[in-house]
């Protein structure tokens, strides 16, 4: 549930010099996205909707299963009764910063299985030296999947993260 991989560190940057240049786009589009991070996600998570427009991407959603249910995240998904571009944007992305779960170093985000609340570190961010275009991007998928009911360990992290950059592209 926390991505605390050094490379996640590293590729954040990326995204934050990519989203420099997005960030003209209206906050309308991301409602649930919290003004101090949006910045520096809003281009990251404009690829996520890219990538999950993909059917090779949203398969994802029948690689993992729901801990809850033991079914796959699709279902979960499909009683939402919300399409996985609508999941992504209720998923509320806010501030991390201060609280116990960015205190670790090179922790991006981390949220609880289920829960439509995904914390960012922004600190990380701004700290990221050289990101890796796409990563940023690929960390948001998987905090989405952990949104819609994956568990971790079983999976752990870095397979799922694997997953996602396979799924997904890097
Ligand atoms: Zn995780």
């Amino acid at each position: 549930m926390r991505l605390s991989l050094p490379h996640v560190l590293l590729a954040a940057a990326g995204s934050l010099a990519l989203s420099a240049s997005a960030a003209s786009a209206g906050d309308s589009d991301w409602p649930n996205v919290d003004p101090r991070v949006a910045p520096a996600l809003r281009g990251a998570l404009r690829q996520v909707a890219t990538r999950f427009s993909r059917p090779e991407c949203a398969a994802l959603l029948h690689d993992f299963d729901d801990a809850r249910t033991d079914r796959p995240l699709a279902e979960t998904l499909c009683r939402s009764g919300l399409s996985l571009q609508a999941w992504l944007r209720s998923v509320h992305f806010l501030a991390g910063e201060g609280r116990s779960g960015c205190s670790g170093r090179g922790t991006f985000a981390y949220t609880a299985v289920g829960s439509k609340v995904v914390w960012v570190c922004p600190l990380t961010l701004e700290k990221s030296p050289r990101p890796r275009p796409g990563l940023t991007a690929n960390v948001l998928i998987h905090e989405t999947l952990h949104s819609l009911g994956l568990g971790e360990d079983p999976p752990s992290s870095e397979e799922i993260s694997l997953r996602v950059e396979v799924r997904c592209g890097r």
